[in-house]
C-alpha cells in the first residue's frame, strides 16, 4: 500500500519540449543536474533521449547515471584531472580556466566547450582571452574537438546586466562563429524573455532545466510535470474543544475527523525560506524563487486545513470533505523533497491529474 508518492507526467514533459520546439529551432541542451531537478535522472534521461539534442549534468557521477548514449555536457570546471585521463566517451568537458590546459593529456580526443566568464565571476575564461585559448587548443591538442562556447546568465531579472552580458558574449564569440559549432547562453528565464532571445540570435543552443520541468513559463504554456500525492495512513475522531498536536496550539472548533499523512518536515513540508548555505546551495539557488512560503495540501483542488504544524515525519489534517481513499495533492518541490519518495511516471495517461 502506498501512502506517499511523486507522480511525474512524461506527457507534460514531452509537451514542454514540443512547446520549446515550436517557439524556436535552437538545439536543446536538457539540464538534468540535481537528479533531473529531483525527478529521477535515470528515467527522465531515458525518456528525453530521442527528444533533445544534448544533456547537461553537474558532475561525472551524474553523467554515469544518464541513460543512453546521448552526448552529455559537464557543466562544472575541470578540476579532477582523473576524470579526463580516462574520459567518458560521450562526455563533453568544459574548459573554464587556462591553467587546466597544462594538465590535459596531449592526446585528449573528447569534445570540449569553453566557458566564458561574462560577469558572474564564478568560473570561466576571462573576456579577451578566448582567442588565446582557441589557438592554444588548436596548437597543442590535435585531437581535441572544440565543439562549443558558452556563458551563463546569472541575473536575468536585471535587464541591463543581462543585455550587457549577452553583448559581451557576442563580441567575444563573433570571430569564431564559423569555426565553433555550438554557441549558447540562454537558460530558461533567458529563453522566456523575448528581448534576451532576440539579442542572443547569434546563439544556436539553449541550456534549459526549469522550463522542461515546468518550474517556469506557466504563462507561456509550460506545465509542471510533477505532483506529490498522499493518502492518509490513519484517522481518528476528536471531540470539539480538544487540543491537538505539539504545543496544544490547535483547538477543535467542532467534532472533527483527523487524518495523518506520512509527510512532514523531512520532505520539506512547512519549509521556510531559511536555506542554509551548504554544498547544495548552488543548485537550490536556481529554485530559490520558486519556493513558496505557503505550503499546501489539496483535495480536488480545494485546500485542506493543516492541524498545527507539519511534524518531522507526519502531518495532521482536517478530513472534512475528504474520504478514506482520497488522494491528496501536496505542494512541495522535488528538488527539496526527500529523494527517496517513490516516483510514479505516467505516459499517455489521461488520468494523470496534476
Ligand atoms: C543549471 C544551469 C542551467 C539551467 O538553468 P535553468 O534556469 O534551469 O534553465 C543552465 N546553465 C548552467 C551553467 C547551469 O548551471
Amino acid at each position: 500500500m502506498k501512502y506517499l508518492w511523486c507522480q511525474v507526467s512524461l506527457d507534460r514533459l514531452e509537451e514542454n519540449i514540443n512547446n520549446i520546439r515550436n517557439m524556436d529551432d535552437k538545439k536543446i541542451i536538457a539540464v538534468v543536474k540535481g537528479n533531473a531537478y529531483g525527478l529521477g535522472i535515470e528515467r527522465i534521461t531515458e525518456f528525453l533521449e530521442d527528444k533533445i539534442d544534448y544533456f547537461a549534468v553537474a558532475d561525472i557521477s551524474e553523467a554515469k547515471r544518464v541513460a543512453g548514449e546521448k552526448e552529455i555536457l559537464l557543466l562544472t570546471p575541470l578540476i579532477d584531472i582523473e576524470d579526463i585521463i580516462n574520459p567518458m566517451e560521450n562526455v563533453i568537458y568544459t574548459i573554464d580556466n587556462e591553467e587546466i590546459l597544462e594538465h590535459i593529456p596531449k592526446d585528449f580526443s573528447n569534445k570540449v566547450h569553453i566557458y566564458l566568464d561574462t560577469g558572474m565571476n564564478r568560473m570561466g575564461i576571462k573576456i579577451g582571452r578566448l582567442k588565446y585559448v582557441v589557438e592554444y587548443i588548436q596548437n597543442n591538442f590535435p585531437s581535441m574537438i572544440l565543439d562549443g562556447v558558452y556563458t551563463h546568465l546569472h541575473n536575468t531579472k536585471s535587464r541591463k546586466g543581462t543585455l550587457k552580458q549577452i553583448n559581451i558574449f557576442k563580441d567575444e564569440v563573433t570571430p569564431f562563429l564559423d569555426r565553433i559549432p555550438n554557441i549558447h547562453c540562454l537558460n530558461s528565464s533567458g529563453f522566456l524573455n523575448e528581448e534576451y532571445k532576440s539579442e542572443a540570435d547569434f546563439t544556436n543552443n539553449i541550456r534549459v532545466g526549469n522550463l522542461l520541468y515546468g518550474y517556469e513559463g506557466s504563462d507561456k504554456g509550460f506545465k509542471k510535470v510533477f505532483s506529490y500525492k498522499a493518502k492518509v495512513i490513519n484517522k481518528f475522531k476528536v471531540k470539539k474543544g480538544s487540543k491537538i498536536g505539539y504545543g496544544e496550539k490547535y483547538k477543535a472548533k467542532e467534532d472533527i475527523l483527523v487524518g495523518i499523512l506520512g509527510i512532514g518536515n523531512i520532505e520539506h513540508l512547512g519549509f521556510n525560506k531559511d536555506v542554509k548555505h551548504n554544498i547544495f546551495y548552488d543548485i537550490l539557488k536556481v529554485f530559490y524563487h520558486h519556493i513558496r512560503k505557503q505550503y499546501c495540501i489539496f483535495c480536488n483542488d480545494k485546500p485542506i486545513e493543516i492541524i498545527g504544524r507539519p511534524n518531522m515525519n507526519v502531518t495532521m489534517i482536517n478530513m472534512k470533505g475528504a474520504g478514506d481513499e482520497t488522494i491528496f495533492t501536496i505542494d512541495i518541490t522535488p528538488i527539496l523533497a526527500e529523494s527517496s519518495i517513490n516516483k510514479e511516471y505516467t505516459y499517455n495517461d489521461i488520468q494523470a491529474s496534476l
